[in-house]
């Protein structure tokens, strides 16, 4: 039965962290505000410590034996630290005005606006996207 309630749990522990990292949806929206790395492992941080609250609770309960406690407990603090360690890694490495001045210009990136002009192929007049001949020179604009 606790062979059965560990597989369950460990099952449901590994589901929260996995799923949001392997989720990706492809809405418009998702695909602005995309997450970074940082806000990732920020999550994943939230997660884990949630597990480990939830472990806790359980063990309090007298729903654990002290040896499956223990082992859960190891594991998720193993997990948690590495995922601490990550995020102090990065914020570290790359000082964090570089870090959110990257961020920014990678979302930036990622909505760009649409072309102001066309240039002409023929004479290289710059013309309104409206347009469908050159103002300048009567060529045909390609888009
Ligand atoms: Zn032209």
């Amino acid at each position: 039965m606790i062979y059965l309630f560990c597989g369950i749990l460990s099952g449901a522990v590994l589901g929260a962290i996995c799923v949001p990292l392997f989720k990706k949806d492809d809405t418009l929206e998702s695909a602005i505000i995309e997450e970074t790395e940082w806000d990732l492992l920020q999550r994943k941080k939230e997660v884990i410590l949630g597990n480990i609250q939830d472990l806790d609770f359980e063990y309090k309960c007298g729903k654990l034996s002290d040896g499956d406690y223990q082992k859960i407990r190891g594991e998720m603090s193993a997990e948690a630290a590495k995922v601490l360690l990550e995020i102090e890694t990065l914020e570290s490495t790359k000082d964090l005005d570089a870090l959110i001045r990257r961020e920014i210009s990678a979302r930036k990136a990622k909505v760009k606006p649409a072309p102001q002009t066309i240039a002409c192929s023929s004479c290289g007049a710059s013309n309104p996207p409206s347009n469908k001949f050159c103002a300048e020179c009567g060529a045909k604009l390609k888009r």
